[in-house]
This record gives C-alpha cells, sequence and structure tokens, in this order.
C-alpha cells in the first residue's frame, strides 16, 4: 500500500471570476473538503504547491503571454481574452500556483516516491493555446507539466489522456509535431472549442501521436467503455508510456450543465481503473492527474473523490 499525493493551496480560491461564473472558487475547495473527510483520508498526503517558476511555463507559453497575463490581471482587467476567461488582480499569481501544482505533482511521482498524485487545482489549463487564454485557462497546466518530466527527468514517452468533455485544444497544439507525448482526447463534438477531429493525428514526426475521440452528444458510460477498449487501449499500449498524465475534467458527467454527455461516477471509475492498469503495465504504476473542468458542484465532488479514491486502491 502506497500513499496518494494531493496537491492543493487554499489560495486556489483567489481566483475570483465574479458572482455568475461556472467556473468557480467552490470546485477545488469542495472536493479537497470532500477528500479531507472521506474514508480513505488516511491514504492520502497533502502537498502544498508553489508558483511555478517562469523557465518552467515558458516552455509551454512566449514570455510575451506571460507578462500579458500578468498586465491584464494585476491592471483590474475583467477578463484575459473575449470574455469567457475571468480574471481578477490575484488570477496571474493563483494561475502560476496552479502550474505549480502540475511541476510539484510530477516531481511527487518522478523524485518522491508516489505512484499516483493528484492536483486539485484552479484555474483548469488544457485550452491554453501558445500566446492565448480560452475556455476559462490561463496557463496549460497539464502541458507544462509534461514538458517538466521531459525536461527535468529525461522522460521519452508521456501520455496524456484527457477525458475532460471539451478538447484539450491547447495541449494538442503544444505538442502536435512531438513524438514524445501522446495526446489522446475523448471529447463531445460538436461542442467548444470545436476543434479535435479524428483526423487531426499530428504533424511531421508528431504524426500518429495525437489520438482524437470526438463522441456525439447523449452518448453514455458504454459509449465511452468500447471506444477506449477498442480504439484507446491498443495506441497506448504500442506508445508504452513511461508516464501517464490525465487532464481530469468531470463535465462528462450526466448532470454537467455545460455539456450533453451521460456518464456517471462509476464510469470515472472505471476509466480510473483503466490508467491504473496501463501505468502498471508501462510506468511503474505512475500517474499524475490534474483537475480541468466539472460545473455541477455535488457531481464534480463526487466523481473527482471517486476518481482519487480508484487512484489510492
Ligand atoms: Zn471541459
Amino acid at each position: 500500500m502506497t500513499q496518494t499525493a494531493v496537491i492543493y493551496h487554499p489560495d486556489f480560491d483567489l481566483h475570483d471570476t465574479g458572482p455568475h461564473h461556472p467556473e468557480r472558487p467552490e470546485r477545488a475547495r469542495l472536493i479537497a473538503g470532500a477528500l479531507r473527510r472521506c474514508d480513505f483520508a488516511d491514504r492520502l498526503d497533502w502537498l502544498q504547491p508553489e508558483p511555478v517558476a517562469v523557465k518552467h511555463l515558458e516552455r509551454v507559453h512566449s514570455p510575451e503571454y506571460r507578462q500579458f497575463i500578468e498586465e491584464s490581471c494585476l491592471s483590474g482587467r475583467q477578463t484575459a481574452d473575449s470574455g469567457e476567461t475571468a480574471i481578477s488582480e490575484e488570477s496571474y499569481r493563483i494561475a502560476l500556483l496552479a502550474a505549480g501544482a502540475s511541476v510539484r505533482g510530477i516531481d511527487a511521482v518522478l523524485r518522491d516516491g508516489y505512484k499516483h498524485a493528484f492536483a486539485c487545482s484552479r484555474p483548469p489549463g488544457h485550452h491554453a493555446r501558445y500566446e492565448q487564454a480560452m475556455g476559462f485557462c490561463l496557463f496549460n497546466n497539464i502541458a507544462i507539466a509534461a514538458s517538466y518530466a521531459e525536461s527535468q527527468y529525461g522522460l521519452d514517452r508521456i501520455c496524456i489522456l484527457d477525458w475532460d468533455v471539451h478538447h484539450g485544444n491547447g495541449t494538442q497544439e503544444a505538442f502536435y509535431n512531438s513524438p514524445r507525448i501522446l495526446f489522446c482526447s475523448l471529447h463531445q463534438m460538436p461542442l467548444y472549442p470545436h476543434t479535435g477531429e479524428s483526423y487531426d493525428q499530428g504533424l511531421e514526426i508528431g504524426h500518429g501521436f495525437t489520438l482524437n475521440l470526438p463522441v456525439p452528444p447523449q452518448v453514455d458510460g458504454e459509449y465511452y467503455r468500447s471506444l477506449i477498449e477498442e480504439e484507446l487501449e491498443p495506441e497506448i499500449d504500442r506508445f508504452r508510456p513511461e508516464l501517464i498524465l490525465i487532464s481530469a475534467g468531470f463535465d462528462a458527467h450526466i448532470n454537467d450543465p455545460l455539456a450533453d454527455i451521460r456518464l456517471q461516477t462509476k464510469d470515472f471509475v472505471w476509466m480510473t481503473e483503466k490508467a491504473t492498469q496501463w501505468a502498471g503495465r508501462w510506468a511503474d504504476g505512475r500517474i499524475f492527474s490534474q483537475l480541468e473542468g466539472g460545473y455541477h458542484l455535488p457531481s464534480l465532488v463526487e466523481a473527482a473523490t471517486a476518481h482519487v479514491q480508484t487512484l489510492c486502491r
């Protein structure tokens, strides 16, 4: 039995998105609260992140963009894009902290002996592009995690599994011409951000290392299971990842207000079990998972808690 690391900071609350925004402070806070009270709480070690070092952030974003986000937040602007990505004065610092949770999670599984780590963080990251905030995301946390694992630990094969209901366009772009990162995304289509076609498979030497599995609205867990076993699992076994990262969004849940997929908590448990099997087979068991979306609070808390409980088994 090994412990699972949970990376969390109470300051994640301070990224203020206003009173009516779905990506709100309670999301991470309520999950963290549930994890502290759950009956497997003694299996969790709590780690506090530091703000990410600029050199790690700037492997994924341009220096000008980092500066733009810093100045936008400090100058009192209310959004970092045309409207959906709300910011406040503290948002730059908290986005650095969320990306710091990515780096801390990689250290946990590659240096500190944890098999599994979960970053209970916000803002989310997978829509953030090299020079553009999008879809509630400022910095691309999971891409920063992957590039940090590559550069600091010399990993050659990292799988990013993105089961957030929206396509992880920013993550895909970050590694579109890399054969070292296998980016796999399950997402509803059509849906924001309207990218992630199955024929988008990577560029040049990265061709074949992007696997998009768009799913139609209203499908359920059975559909996901067949797709994962028939399309995804063979790719992962071919790739033999040394580390598995999960962009863990829970907005494919049937109760989620922003999408129209019918997963239940047991389906997130099943996907987590699958990921732990692949990690056991190829990656010495190592999984780092980071919170992305999920906007129906009770369902988000239930599914995220069950996800972490499954990582603890
Ligand atoms: Zn999402």
